[in-house]
């Protein structure tokens, strides 16, 4: 058990504070490797067929794998993919695994990993460079084996009273498959408030900090408590009588100030001098479509698909995707509906179906190039079943990650060949789809003018626009110091692109975490976008804010900050000008922590 009271400033991913005993996941450490950890002989039956499970889902991806490349490669190098089989299943490894959990009693990953690694060596030691090479391959398929191993099952919680889960990473599936009727919150080493973990922790409500050190991690256990503080970022561990009361209380003041800003969920979001914002939900599953009631939303300003799908073993087929959008759409009503096509790619590759070995995966065949270059079967059957279901409602199509002019009129043939296909099945479809593109690479937001010319409207992705700008992986704590919104290249950008939309006569909206941040909100109003979409728990808050600005103050203080020299300067002209208009709202989010933290940046 640590000791009492340590109290670490990390990073706030999720708002809210959550008090309770530890769940500890232990997996890799950072370093890739696993912690050798041992386990109670009752547990090693469960070990073995853990190890069992992710040789039989590593043989399925394999051979998947192997179908799916065998066309394009040549026969030498489907040759790899069948040794890799013959790994999975060698039996002399396997024993070697086996009798390590039985013996050591060390954990299914650890012992993996060591036999493989003493195999590796051995054969890394050869002098037959083509048995050096072996060495590559044990490691290669041992990596996936212990990836399978860490399968959503194993965070889950099975005790029985209410736990915070702290485990070096946790995958955005696997915070999917969290129950968040029994799971406090969670505290991780790897990720960042827009990384897509922290992304499903607010749309699931549940308070987190990342950048927790390893150190900490592999040492806290199920009989230390910890305070998680979503809000500021700070872990307090195994907090005194006094530290756990007074957060106690401060959970309760933040519960009390969000409840009263509920309130006016039908005040209109509009500033003082008569300019309004539409604000729209971030939804990631139909159930969340009723919280567009409860969040006193215009729409759904982006709902990310690759979420529907988490969980599956195989993308849902044609149907069944058309009826989840036909539900999704009718429980809608009028509200406009932006469904986003699979965005696959970057850190979303947990999936079993679109495992990839990208060296770069964010830089890599993410979002609509996997469509358009890899998988143009299920963009067209997304197509398909989108197109279909959009008669039942104000369906708005968008497409993830484009680069290029040309992947838009790539995107538009393929949406008049699907329409082509259902028109001779002599299909009900939507005939004149809304289209529009996110905006969340430099290279778009430079060309908004010429791709405004071929979309309905466009939808800035700036989770995505801060990374690719700032050139930082939006995932990694380690750089997450740069991850800064309100940097004036950022500000120039989003200015670009509003310029584009209103020059072109289409709308322009803003889906990534900025359109939830209070202390950004005057400069994107400032900049001239029509729609804030963000995770339905924040829309009181930010139509207070709105509520709180006058478009003229905003418009003056985004020019301000775009001519500022750094992020820290332009957030503190934005801040300012919220403590002046909206002086108890400013007093308020200080109190909660929602703003302090950021403003000493
Ligand atoms: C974004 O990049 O801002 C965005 C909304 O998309 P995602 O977070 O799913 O990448
Ligand atoms: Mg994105």
């Amino acid at each position: 058990m640590l000791s009492s009271n340590l109290n670490l400033q990390v990073l706030a991913i999720s708002p809210g504070i959550a008090v309770g005993r530890v769940q500890p996941v232990r997996r890799k450490s950072s370093s890739g490797v696993p912690v050798l950890q041992e386990i109670a002989p009752a547990m090693v039956e469960n070990e073995l067929a853990r190890l069992e499970q992710s040789i039989r889902t590593t043989r399925n991806q394999l051979q998947a794998l192997k179908e799916r490349v065998s066309e394009k490669l040549k026969t030498d190098d489907v040759g790899i993919l069948d040794a890799h089989l013959l790994l999975v299943d060698d039996l002399a490894l396997r024993r070697e695994v086996e009798q390590r959990i039985r013996e050591k009693h060390w954990t299914a990953e650890y012992s993996l990993y060591d036999t493989a690694e003493h195999f590796a060596r051995v054969f890394a030691n050869m002098q037959d460079e083509y048995l050096k090479e072996r060495a590559v391959d044990i490691r290669d398929v041992s990596d996936r084996l212990l990836r399978n191993l860490s399968a959503p099952e194993e965070v889950k919680d099975d005790r029985d009273d209410h736990r915070i889960i702290v485990a070096n990473t946790l995958t955005p599936s696997e915070t999917a498959g969290l129950d968040s009727n029994k799971i406090l919150g969670f505290a991780i080493e790897t990720g960042s408030a827009t990384c897509h973990t922290a992304i499903l922790a607010r749309s699931m409500r549940l308070p987190a900090v990342a950048g927790v050190p390893a150190e900490i991690i592999n040492t806290l256990s199920a009989e230390d408590k910890l305070i998680i503080d979503g809000f500021s970022g700070r872990l307090i561990i195994n907090p005194d009588a006094r530290t756990e009361e007074s957060y106690r209380l401060r959970a309760r003041s933040a519960v009390a100030f969000y409840n009263q800003l509920e309130q006016d969920k039908k005040l209109r979001p509009e500033t003082t001098d008569g300019f309004e914002i539409e604000l729209a939900i971030n939804v990631g599953s139909v159930e969340q479509i009723s919280e567009l009631k409860t969040a006193g939303a215009s729409g759904v300003g982006l709902l990310r698909t690759e979420f529907l799908f988490f969980g599956e073993n195989s993308v849902p087929d044609e149907e069944s995707q058309f009826e989840v959008y036909r539900k999704l759409l009718t429980l809608a009503g009028d509200a406009p509906v932006t469904v986003r096509t699979m965005d696959i790619g970057g850190d979303k590759l947990d999936n079993n179906i679109f495992r990839s070995s990208e060296a770069n995966p964010f830089l890599g065949l993410r979002g609509i190039r996997l469509c358009l270059y890899e998988r143009m079967d299920l963009f067209k059957t997304q197509l398909r079943a989108l197109l279909r279901a959009g008669v039942f409602g104000n369906l708005r199509i968008m497409f993830p990650m484009v680069s290029s002019v040309l992947e838009v009129l790539e995107v538009k043939k393929v949406i008049a060949s699907v329409q082509q296909e259902l028109a001779d099945e002599k299909r009900e479809f939507l005939r004149k789809p809304v289209i529009g593109v996110m905006i969340e690479t430099p290279a778009a937001a430079l060309m908004a003018d010429e791709l405004g010319k071929l979309v309905d409207f466009f939808s800035i992705g700036t989770n995505d626009l801060v990374q690719y700008t700032m050139a930082i992986d939006r995932g990694n704590e380690r750089v997450a110091y740069l991850y800064k919104p309100a940097h004036p290249a950022i500000l120039k950008l989003i200015s670009l692109c509003v310029a584009a939309a209103h020059k072109n006569n289409i709308y322009v909206g803003v889906c990534g975490q900025m359109a939830s941040e209070p202390e950004l909100v005057p400069l994107l109003v400032g900049l001239g976008v029509h729609e804030l979409s963000m995770d339905p728990g924040a829309v009181p808050l930010i139509r207070r804010v709105i509520r709180g600005l006058s478009l003229f103050e905003a418009q003056r203080t985004a020019a301000e900050a775009m001519m500022c020299p750094n992020a820290a300067e332009s957030l503190r002209v934005s801040l300012a000008l919220l403590k002046r208009l909206a002086p108890d709202l400013f007093e308020a989010l200080q109190k909660n922590e929602n703003i302090t933290s950021k403003e000493k940046i």
